[in-house]
């Protein structure tokens, strides 16, 4: 299929070549007509589907190409509500890159940064508005913003906006907002109850589009656990960067573990950056740039910090930390087979963690393959009893056993002989069948 059957103007279908789209995604498929119709819209899409053009499309055609002599942008016309300030960069750049060709003033407007340019901006008149909840309520207090005349409002990934405790803020902003004549898509990875009553409250018979299943990944991401004691998961991480240069996304839990983390693997060589709440905005757009330009080759990321971040053909994610709700071991690994593009998932799993295991396995109803790396193996192992497959037994190739022994201090320890053997039988009463990593 292509762009042009969807009813897409010339101008934003030469944007796109320019962007090497060929073919639209599913939930572009699927959004981009009755968005083009008006219609509210509920859409099922995760991020990495291509779901910032589904909305970013029909919008830009909506206000700029059909109606060319409303070209002088006062009041926003259009407003795009996100959870995080990344994912509002992320999705003012995709406004730019395809609204190339038609006029568009479009304006993000988020915390961590000072208020008075955004204040500047408005007041010199924009048309799309990408703003988090938190300070576009600001605005709305110091009353810099003026949300009378927008005509479609856009939710993008609301199920993490109401996760993140932004209920009542949209609320706020919706009281603000037309109810005639306005147009609502929202796109959610889950349609959770509360999501179906937001729907419900606010919206006019909307078209329900599901492209993926709840709570599912891209299937071409391979999933793979390594366990190991929680002692030794950094040793771990740092071997496996040091054996694969991949460009490589590591998810901590807290924002001082992944701070720890980025300088180890700094110190380590191996050019690193930490992404979380606590950075300064100029610090997390610079990490991504240079992430992105490959100045620096591990991001490592908190939850939160993560959202949004689009990063084409991102290989590897490795969790260091499994995340405390399986929901969000989804959004993480959404970072990488994106577009179709293979992706492989790591986690380093240690034997306090074996309920979150389960709890992910359930999530994704998929086996996940379990690869003790040779001189890591934990000293109790990870139980399989529901649906973790371990791979057949092979021999460790004894190169890697050479290098990943005396490297890591530990190693040689948990590798000694008696332990070893005592280690196996108890493996082996586990009837879980261990091989190495490659
Ligand atoms: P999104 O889900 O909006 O974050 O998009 C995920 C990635 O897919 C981004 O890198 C987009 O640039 C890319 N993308 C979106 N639509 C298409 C398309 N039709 N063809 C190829 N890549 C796309």
């Amino acid at each position: 299929m292509s762009f042009e059957i969807l009813g897409l103007a010339p101008a934003l279908l030469r944007a796109l070549d320019e962007q090497g789209y060929a073919s639209p995604t599913p939930v572009q498929a699927a959004a981009i007509p009755p968005a083009l119709e008006g219609r509210d819209l509920l859409a099922g899409a995760q991020t990495g589907t291509g779901k910032t053009a589904a909305f970013a499309l029909p919008l830009l055609q909506r206000l700029y190409v059909a109606d060319p002599k409303s070209a002088q942008p006062k009041c926003p016309r259009a407003l795009v509500l996100t959870p995080t300030r990344e994912l509002a960069a992320q999705v003012h750049a995709n406004v730019r890159d395809y609204g190339k060709h038609v006029r568009v003033r479009a304006t993000t407007i988020f915390g961590g940064v000072g208020m008075q340019p955004q204040v500047d901006a408005l007041r010199r008149g924009v048309d799309i508005l990408i703003a988090t909840p938190g300070r576009l309520i600001d605005h709305i207090q110091q009353r810099s913003v003026d949300l009378s005349q927008v005509e479609v409002l856009v939710l993008d990934e609301a199920d993490r906006m109401l996760d993140m405790g932004f209920l009542p803020a949209i609320k706020r902003i919706l009281a603000q907002l037309p109810r005639q004549q306005r147009i609502t898509w929202l796109f959610s990875a889950t349609f959770a109850p509360e999501i179906k009553a937001l729907a419900h409250e606010f919206m006019r018979a909307p078209l329900e589009i599901q492209v993926a299943k709840p709570n599912s990944v891209a299937t071409t991401v391979s999933h793979r656990v390594h366990p190991v004691d929680a002692a030794h998961k950094r040793d771990l991480l740092l071997h496996l960067l040091e054996s694969d240069a991949s460009q490589t996304l590591v998810f901590g839990r807290t924002k001082h573990g992944a701070d720890k983390l980025a300088k180890l693997l700094d110190k380590a060589g191996l050019r690193a950056a930490a992404i979380h709440g606590n950075k300064s905005q100029n610090q997390r757009t610079r990490a991504l740039a240079d992430f992105k330009s490959g100045k620096i080759n591990v991001l490592v990321a908190t939850d939160i910090a993560a959202r949004g971040l689009d990063i084409d053909q991102l290989p590897r994610v490795i969790n260091h930390d499994l995340p405390m709700v399986a929901e969000d071991y989804v959004h993480r690994i959404g970072r990488t087979g994106r577009a179709g593009a293979t992706g492989l998932a790591i986690s380093l799993v240690c034997h306090e963690e074996e309920g979150l295991l389960r709890d992910i396995r359930r999530l994704l109803k998929q086996d996940i393959e379990i690869v003790p790396v040779a001189g890591f193996e934990p000293a109790q192992p990870l139980r399989t009893d529901d649906g973790a497959r371990a791979r057949p037994q092979q021999k460790p190739p004894a190169a890697r056993q050479n290098t990943a022994t005396p490297r890591h201090g530990h190693a040689a320890k948990t590798a000694a002989p008696g332990k070893s053997a005592s280690r196996k039988r108890r493996r082996s009463r586990a009837g879980l069948h261990s091989t190495q990593s490659r």
